[in-house]
């Protein structure tokens, strides 16, 4: 084992040390999936010994975790550490410092009493692709290694029900925000998540989580999943570099339902309650009302025909796909990097973003579909779906899905027999 196997017994003492380490720990705001995991499991166990504290001595470190903010400086953060400006002097000038990244946890174990106080015994932070960096004392000095520490990867089963919003049922089941977004790219071809989400719908999703000595870091790809949106159910399993239906249809389609970036800003039913301005019938479009910023995506590959002002769409993009489909995308507040007429553009590829350039009277997307040059209606049009798997794989995939599509099976059972015994 690595020198992480000391580090939570000690971690454990460091909260004996001083009740600052306590604040300490309490004040680490997460603000992504990963780091909360991490800042999760520190907050863990300081917190359930701390009623100890008076019988035990004042020991000779504590150890303390803060996490790097975007826009923090180092020595604030050495600062808050409590490492000594000697040391910390030191430590800014070290070229591993560099690797420290906006969001890291950082936890050191620092001396505590009159003569040593602030005086560093170690540092470590995980930076880029999971190498984790820890800076020594060795006498005088200070001494540093880059590692790559082994991350374990196990599978996790959760289910949710839609209350408020998807990230909403993700937050109270415990799955984290990278999931989500996710399952909203598997179902991304059948499911227009920010107008068909509705309250009662629900998931389960089977995904891989990486940890690091026992702690969470991050989770990784979904393997299997099922989705019931308006009493329909959808299930993929992941199979190569692609996520198939149980008879073995792709689930990617060649255009998005949705032309809007699913996030957790994006996301809810916040959306819907605006108003739509005008009928589809109208106006030849569907309107999303969504915050000025939000990424306006390319449904489908394609090829950008215009991307400039014109009248009354303000900045507009419109693209030419595959056959006779093009898509239009109006009261955009700027155009993405390279977005320009002949340019090539991927599926999902950020576009521009919301804004309320020409005749728009709020922040919202002006969405077109059409086909041979004729307006459709993207909401209820049917669209081409990519390729399913060839017969020779069907074997193989079944007996790689069946498996996992038993464990959903094995949720949904269990669902519904805690249904029956609430109403009991
Ligand atoms: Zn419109």
């Amino acid at each position: 084992m690595s020198h992480h196997a000391p580090l939570l017994r000690a971690a454990a003492l460091a909260a004996f040390a001083v009740s600052g380490a306590v604040a300490a720990f309490t004040a680490i705001v997460p603000a992504t999936d990963a780091e909360l995991l991490v800042a999760k499991t520190a907050l863990r166990e300081p917190l359930e010994i701390r009623a100890q504290a008076a019988l035990l001595p004042a020991p000779a470190t504590y150890i303390r975790a803060e996490r790097f903010e975007r826009g923090d400086t180092l020595a604030g953060l050495l600062a808050r550490l409590s490492i000594g400006a000697g040391d910390a002097q030191m430590l800014v000038r070290r070229r591993e410092a560099k690797l420290l990244r906006p969001g890291a946890i950082v936890t050191a174990e620092v001396r505590a009493g009159k003569e040593s106080e602030g005086e560093l015994v170690w540092l470590e932070f995980l930076a880029a692709r999971d190498a984790l960096v820890r800076i020594e004392r060795i006498g005088e000095g200070l001494a540093a290694r880059v590692e790559r520490p082994a991350i374990a990867t196990h599978r996790e089963l959760k289910s949710a029900v839609v209350r408020s919003s998807l990230f909403a049922a993700a937050d109270a089941a415990g799955i984290p925000d990278s999931v989500s977004i996710q399952l909203a790219d598997v179902f991304g071809g059948d499911i227009d998540f920010h107008r068909e989400l509705r309250v009662g719908d629900r998931f389960s999703v089977l995904y891989e989580m990486h940890s690091l000595d026992g702690r969470p870091l991050r989770a990784g790809r979904v393997i299997a999943t099922e989705f019931v949106n308006q009493g329909k159910t959808y299930r993929a399993v992941r199979f190569g570099e692609g996520h198939f239906a149980p008879d073995g249809k792709n689930l990617r389609k060649a255009f998005l339902r949705s032309p809007l970036e699913f996030s957790r800003v994006s996301s809810g039913f916040g959306m819907r309650r605006h108003p739509f301005l005008r009928s589809w019938r109208a106006h030849q479009g569907v309107d999303y009302a969504a915050r000025a910023g939000t990424r306006v995506r390319a449904v489908s590959d394609g090829i950008v025909e215009f991307a400039g002002r014109n009248g009354g769409y303000g900045n507009v993009v419109v693209l030419r796909h595959q056959g006779r489909y093009s898509t239009l995308y109006a009261h955009l507040s700027g155009f993405a990097r390279g977005i320009r007429a002949g340019a090539r553009v991927v599926q999902g590829e950020t576009i521009g973003a919301v804004g309320q350039t020409g005749w728009a009277t709020g922040p919202h997307l002006h969405y077109e579909f059409r086909i041979a040059g004729t307006a459709r209606n993207p909401l209820s049009v049917a669209l081409p779906a990519a390729a399913p798997l060839a017969t020779h794989e069907l074997e193989a995939f079944r007996a790689h899905a069946q498996p996992l599509f038993a464990q959903l099976d094995l949720l949904a059972q269990i669902r519904v027999a805690s249904a029956d015994a609430a109403f009991e």
